[in-house]
């Protein structure tokens, strides 16, 4: 029998030999043979495999099959990478264990959402007064706040929606940024609103909403029920809409304003960035992202709101007037503001991460990304035959390579390379290479020798 001591000691160790390989490895494994990791996984096993065994066995089998996501060339999607002090922090909440439902499960884990909860409002320019929930995601914290927004919309019109549901009840609008995240229109989905029911706004050319037509679009019908969902980062050119005029029209209409700043939310953690996100503090609700840029691991989100009853009557199960009840010296219950019942502590990698940054360090991340994703912008700017298609306000970068068919083969033969990685997506028409910086060991080098792979794969025909 192995320690319990041995065994966590051994698994971490192993983790860290695979991040410590992430940066020099292939960023893509260059040779998948998914049929022999399947194999090698197994079937159901009949009889007890000693712990030890069980811990090399998976590492064995999986780690060719790994992705390098932490290592500082990959830029695909914004998938961040993990600070030290939060990976380290997750391997305890690991050990501990502790079901973050309420006070009284883990007194610990509901006083560090409750810090941590106060620190990111702080850190994101976000009202003192909002409640937050730590979710599992963007998507997790989508949902909670749209569902707030429809338990407050339909409760003015004097519909209890959590009680009688949406049969029978007033009818609920949502009014977009054309180009929201895919995300929204499966919270809508799921709130039962259905994605039929968007109502999509005009963006300009970097994807940011076109605030003349929000005003238009929400004049075409008398005043009701109504959500307006804006962005802060186009998930494609990382644009932000105008949130001060886009709310103040919203709210003039009785709209609940609700931002889905995924990744771009952390803009406002810089004093060089902020500007982008100016009016923020006018909204409603507001999503983002800790795996993502704030670089904690998965699964981390969280959802801020303005209307602390709005949230917890929408999202608490046992009663509205137990929120806030006295357990466990008054400390907020944090299942009351999530999706989830029984959970996982999340809270103490997010406090990790910001103690080991600071605000400083958060900062100076998101000035490093976006300096990054310049310094891709300019090099391959210089380069014959390749376009920056979008003005590089944050940390991506979309390029064009000429015809749609190039460019795909352009992203192919670089994710082939496995020098670096970085997705294709499809932007008002075109097919382009996506760039996303958002990851604290990308270097200047790191971009450079990306660069070069850009341009041999170029060449190569
Ligand atoms: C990534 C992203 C989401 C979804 O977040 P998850 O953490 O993947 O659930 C939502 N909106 C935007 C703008 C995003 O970039």
């Amino acid at each position: 029998m192995t320690d319990l001591r041995d065994l966590l000691t051994h698994a971490a160790s192993r983790a860290a030999d695979h991040r410590a390989r992430t940066a020099e490895q292939p960023v893509f494994p260059p040779s998948l043979d998914l049929e022999a990791m399947r194999m090698a996984l197994g079937a159901l096993p009949d009889r007890p495999t000693p712990a030890l065994e069980v811990v090399d066995q998976l590492a064995d089998i999986v780690e060719p099959g790994l992705v390098a996501t932490t290592g500082p060339r990959y830029f695909g999607f914004v998938v961040g990478g993990t600070l030290d002090a939060a990976s380290a922090a997750d391997v305890l909440t690991t050990g501990w264990d502790q079901p973050a439902f309420n006070a009284v499960t883990s007194p610990a884990a509901a006083l560090v959402e409750d810090v941590t909860g106060g620190w990111l409002k702080e850190l994101l320019g976000l009202p003192g007064a909002a409640s937050f929930g730590f979710v599992t995601g963007g998507q997790a914290a989508n949902t909670v706040a749209l569902a707030a927004a429809r338990h407050q919309v339909l409760a003015a019109a004097g519909w209890d929606v959590e009680l009688r549901g949406l049969l029978g009840g007033p009818s609920v609008r949502v009014v977009a940024n054309g180009e929201r995240h895919a995300t929204i229109d499966r919270s809508l989905r799921l709130l039962g609103l259905g994605a039929g029911v968007l109502e999509p706004v005009a963006t300009d050319n970097q994807g940011a909403i076109d605030v003349a037509d929000l005003g238009r679009v929400l004049a075409q019908r008398p005043a009701g029920p109504t959500i307006v969902c804006l962005q802060a980062g186009n998930v494609n050119s990382g644009a932000f809409d105008d949130f001060a005029t886009a709310s103040a029209i919203a709210h003039e209409h009785g709209a609940w304003v609700h931002i889905d700043g995924a990744f771009g939310l952390w803009a406002a953690a810089s004093a060089a960035t902020r500007h982008l996100t100016a009016g923020i503090d006018g909204a409603d609700s507001w999503a983002t992202d800790g795996h993502k840029w704030l670089n904690v691991p998965y699964d981390s989100g969280y959802v801020f709101c303005a209307h602390r009853q709005a949230h917890a009557n929408a999202m608490s199960f046992t009663a509205a007037y137990l929120t806030g009840h006295g357990q466990g010296g008054g400390l907020r219950s944090p299942a009351d503001y999530v999706l989830e019942s029984s959970r996982r502590a999340r809270g103490f990698a997010t406090w990790a991460a910001l103690r080991q940054l600071g605000r400083a360090g958060v900062a100076d991340l998101v000035d490093r990304c976006c300096a990054l994703a310049r310094r891709f912008a300019e090099q391959l700017s210089e380069v014959d035959g390749v376009h920056v298609e979008n003005d590089v306000v944050l940390n991506q970068v979309l390029v064009g390579f000429g015809r749609d068919d190039e460019t795909d083969r352009v992203v192919d033969t670089v994710q082939r390379s496995g020098e670096c990685w970085m997705g294709a997506t499809t932007w008002h028409g075109r097919r382009l290479m996506r760039i996303s910086v958002s990851n604290w060991r990308t270097t200047e080098a790191d971009v450079d020798r990306s660069v070069a792979a850009i341009v041999a794969a170029l060449s190569k025909t």
